[in-house]
């Protein structure tokens, strides 16, 4: 097994996990087979627990991990599944050392940082790489280095070259910033691989996040200063989507370097994500979409919706805006709502908690009436359930008991398993759920298929006493996991359609999630017909 770490320097938010994943997925185009894991060093053992105002995106597996959003990053651009082991967290870590140290296991002995932390942290990345079957395994440390947290993951990922020098590489991801004049500095640069060097560690690669690309001084100068080859110091400058990045480093000859390193010659061309590229960079057209949520401000929280749109109109070869509108601005004005007219398309997408959820169900209502193509991801759809058993079946006041313990019509509730529970972490039904489909639905028609298997992350869903009333007015639920409503629509509307689960986590650049393809061709004859 081959390991190529990453770490970061200077400052957070440098798009590590974008150099990581766009790194994996050149060694993959070269026929090699590659997995991805993702350090944490926060003390939290997931990312479940945790706002999306922290971190971004909460990113759930298969497994029902919910992880960071860079995982998002690695089964995008590597085209993979990965599981909860793939995120190391400190937490994790030291939740397993101490009930270890609890049942005797260390006989004795006093437990320290040095060996019995650093042990379990090489323990479980060997033991994921090589369950995962991969020839590399990509390894993200998050944070940056110097971090008191991000200490023990640096001292384990040494200990491992000095184990197995020949497959550990090292890549340090800085920033080069531009002074006054524009000149490129390379002084954070050199005190961040000096900060790393004392800690043991010594790059094989620098990439260099800047502006504009890297000038030759500047690539020499750290070539110099920070004791690696110059083509091994490799620019990362703005890109225009994050899609090219994986061409940008390949055009400077970074493939190729890390290659001959790790001892690989090309076995096989795959040319998907280049052709992916052509495509996305002839796109014509433009298609409004408006997306009304409560986290509307911070893209971040919703990055998996933002690129399943992207996969979706690359592969409809057109262009679409995002315009972000908090829901709250239609509870506090409900006349705001009738901005919506302007838009191909609405999407509602999950949330948790009461606040903006009117001006969710308002925006909804304005779609179904003004049949304007509509979206509902989670809460989205819980939300479209509610709207319909109000306004048309006429259940005044319906609504979920997350949002109204004692209302009358409780359409959608608490899923009946889930009520006593106190582990946060167990509170949710997470994760790949199978859902068949009704024969002759819109679902049907998007999947192509009557049985389908999605991500979920949810704790409330569609009361089934409700079912037969809403399926009367028209409404009805084409997707069923036993009696778990999965997917309502209405076949009425040109494009209505809303799931209980998140088709967002299985989009991949160049195959696009179905319902994110068909609500951009949906919204793609409505701007037609504007
Ligand atoms: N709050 C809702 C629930 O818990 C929806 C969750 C979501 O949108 N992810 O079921």
């Amino acid at each position: 097994m081959k390991y190529i770490i990453v770490t970061g320097g200077v400052m957070s938010g440098l798009g590590k996990g974008i150099t990581t994943a766009s790194v994996g997925r050149n060694l993959k185009n070269n026929g090699y087979k590659i997995t991805a894991i993702k350090i944490d060093p926060y003390i939290n053992i997931d990312a479940g627990t945790m706002s999306p105002y922290q971190h971004g995106e909460v990113y759930v597996l298969k497994d029902g991990g919910e992880v960071d959003l860079d995982l998002g990053n690695y089964e995008r651009f590597l085209d993979t599944e990965l599981t909860r082991e793939h995120n190391l967290t400190t937490g994790k870590i030291y939740q397993s050392v101490i009930s270890k140290e609890r049942r005797g296991d260390y006989l004795g002995k006093t437990v320290q940082i040095i060996p019995h932390i650093t042990n379990e942290i090489k323990d479980r990345i060997r033991r994921i790489a090589a369950k995962s079957g991969a020839d590399v395994c990509m390894i993200e440390v998050g944070g940056t280095v110097g971090d008191i947290e991000s200490m023990p993951f640096l001292e384990a990922v040494r200990q491992m070259h000095r184990e197995e020098e020949d497959n550990v590489t090292f890549i340090h991801v800085t920033l080069v910033p531009l002074d006054a004049q524009g000149d490129q500095k390379t002084k954070p640069t050199q005190h961040s691989v000096k900060e790393l060097r004392q800690l043991g560690l010594y790059p094989d690669v620098i990439v260099a996040r800047c502006k504009e690309p890297l000038l030759e001084g500047t690539r020499s100068k750290i070539s110099l200063f920070c004791d690696v080859p110059t083509e091994a110091v490799v620019s990362a400058h703005d890109a225009n989507d994050i899609y090219e990045v994986p061409l940008t480093l390949e055009k400077q000859g970074l493939t190729t370097y890390l290659m001959n390193k790790l001892g690989f010659s090309p076995k096989a061309r795959d040319t998907a994500w280049s052709d992916m590229i052509k495509r996305m960079n002839n796109t014509k057209g433009e298609v409004k979409l408006v997306i009304v949520g409560k986290y509307t401000h911070l893209e971040d929280s919703y990055l998996s919706i933002s690129e399943s749109l992207k996969h979706a109109a690359i592969e409809c070869g057109c262009n679409f805006t995002t315009t972000w509108v908090n829901s709250e601005t239609f509870d506090n004005d409900p006349s705001l709502v009738n901005t919506l007219s302007g838009y191909d398309g609405i999407l509602v997408p999950g949330g948790f908690g009461e606040r903006g959820v009117e001006g969710k169900i308002l925006a909804i209502q304005y779609a179904r009436e003004h049949d304007i193509p509509y979206l509902g991801l989670c809460l989205g759809m819980q939300l479209s359930v509610i709207e319909f058993a109000r306004n048309v079946v006429g259940l005044e006041g319906a609504n979920s008991t997350e949002f109204d313990e004692n209302t009358a019509y409780p359409v959608i509730d608490i899923l009946p398993e889930q009520e006593n529970v106190v582990d946060m972490g167990a509170t949710m039904r997470l994760g790949d759920y199978e859902a068949i489909l009704s024969i002759g639905s819109l679902a049907e028609r998007i999947y192509g298929t009557t049985t389908i298997v999605e991500r979920h992350r949810h704790r409330y869903e569609v009361n089934p006493n409700f079912i037969d009333r809403i399926e009367s007015e028209g409404m009805i639920f084409s997707g069923k996991n036993h009696n778990r409503m999965e997917i309502a629509e209405i076949p009425e509307n040109s494009f209505f359609f809303a799931s209980q689960f998140h088709p967002e986590f299985r989009s991949r650049p160049g195959n696009p999630s179905p319902p994110f393809r068909s609500f951009m061709e949906a919204m793609l004859q409505r701007n037609k017909h504007r």
